[in-house]
């Protein structure tokens, strides 16, 4: 029997654990405040943007167009340390890379980064652990620790950002294109601080990154009132519902908050989206072996989406180290494909990039660029 998970936090702890303020919580009209309260000029906010969001520098020693005592003073106030890298794994020839972050309390998180011929992708962490206790993902095992503040998961970005930029995904200087919020966490469950950092990674800059709103996806579980308050911020993001499962007595098993949103109410939300978006919505499928691979489920999942604006993305199941869990067979997969394409539903399977760099939750998501 799986518990539900907790849905909302408690009280008071909204901001337990999360770092002092970092420019990248704030915009750009913020940051400014924020520079004329410590008694500087409000143009040092655009300095300070045009080097973090421009620049992608978060060294304040090298911005060098302000001088030394104000720097240091916006630095003190403006850039608290945020990520420390713990490791750095590298596999793919140097095209997937991940990094395991220590936070300035210790916790941990990861993101990933992965080149591709014509795109750079970073996945990333918007919560230190899970709170949605999905049985197959390692995170999931572990609970919640905290919240990401939205600095926490800007950062990740920019990180990825100035490796991409500096050739370290084999040698050539790539743009960063892609982010997809599949790394730890529930996005939907740390709702306003995901919405920032997406506007701050969507921005142009030097208010943020200048990444294209559609060259986001936001993955989720299925927390109907966060997904329709998605649906209403006139964000272009795409969107993708980690299904699993047609059903409801698989899918409360396997994503137990099924039990508080079942199949119908979530789709219901995710087609409320993609009316209100125009945005094809990405229906996320692990394919476990004997779980939810049988030829009935791809049928039953083709008619709940056919004629939708929507493709299914089958995810090989990533085995997490202790669970009695494995990939579907190839031919099983082939079959349940074959089903889904009949009833003339979009379908690919995700490549599994990183794997022998310790995946854990599968995680490692290549989500489709779709445009
Ligand atoms: N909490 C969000 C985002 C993080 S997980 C969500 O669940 O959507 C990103 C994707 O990886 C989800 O579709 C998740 O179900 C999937 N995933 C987790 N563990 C996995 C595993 N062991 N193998 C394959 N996919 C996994």
């Amino acid at each position: 029997m799986t518990t539900l998970p907790l849905l909302s936090e408690p009280r008071g702890t909204a901001r337990r654990g999360l770092p002092s303020r970092h420019l990248a919580d704030l915009d750009l009209a913020a940051r400014r405040a924020a520079v004329e309260a410590l008694g500087e000029k409000a143009f040092r906010a655009n300095q300070l943007s045009s080097h973090y969001f421009g620049r992608l520098v978060n060294d304040i020693g090298q911005m060098t167009d302000i001088p030394a005592k104000v720097r240091d003073r916006l630095a003190a106030e403006l850039f608290p340390p945020l990520l420390t890298p713990a490791r750095r794994l590298a596999t793919d020839d140097g095209t997937t890379q991940k990094t395991l972050w220590r936070l300035h309390d210790g916790s941990l998180v990861e993101s990933v980064l992965m080149g591709y011929a014509d795109r750079a992708t970073v996945c990333i962490s918007s919560q230190a652990g899970c709170g949605m206790a999905c049985p197959f993902c390692a995170t999931g095992q572990a609970g919640l620790t905290r919240n990401l503040s939205t600095a926490e998961i800007v950062d990740q970005v920019v990180d990825a950002a100035r490796s991409a930029a500096s050739g370290s995904l084999g040698g050539e200087p790539t743009r960063l294109s892609n982010v997809v919020f599949m790394g730890m966490g529930e996005p939907m469950a740390n709702y306003q601080r995901v919405i920032d950092a997406v506007r701050r990674i969507t921005d142009p800059a030097p208010e943020g990154l200048g990444l294209s709103q559609r060259h986001v996806t936001v993955s989720t579980v299925g927390l109907v009132p966060a997904m329709r308050k998605l649906a209403a911020e006139g964000l272009q993001v795409t969107l993708a519902l980690s299904l699993h499962a047609p059903d409801d007595e698989l899918r409360d098993e396997l994503v137990p908050v099924n039990q508080r949103w079942k199949v119908a109410e979530v789709l219901d939300a995710a087609w409320e989206y993609a009316a209100r978006t125009g945005r094809r919505v990405s229906i996320e499928y692990a394919m476990i072996r004997d779980m939810n691979d049988q030829p009935w489920r791809a049928d039953l999942l083709g008619r709940l989406l056919s004629g939708r604006l929507a493709h299914v993305n089958l995810i090989p199941l990533n085995p997490t180290p202790g669970s009695k869990w494995d990939a579907s067979p190839k031919p099983v997969e082939r079959e349940f494909v074959r089903r889904l394409r009949a009833a003339g539903v979009p379908t690919t399977v995700r490549d599994t990039r990183g794997r022998e760099i310790d995946g854990a939750c599968g995680q490692l998501a290549a989500a489709e660029v779709d445009e």
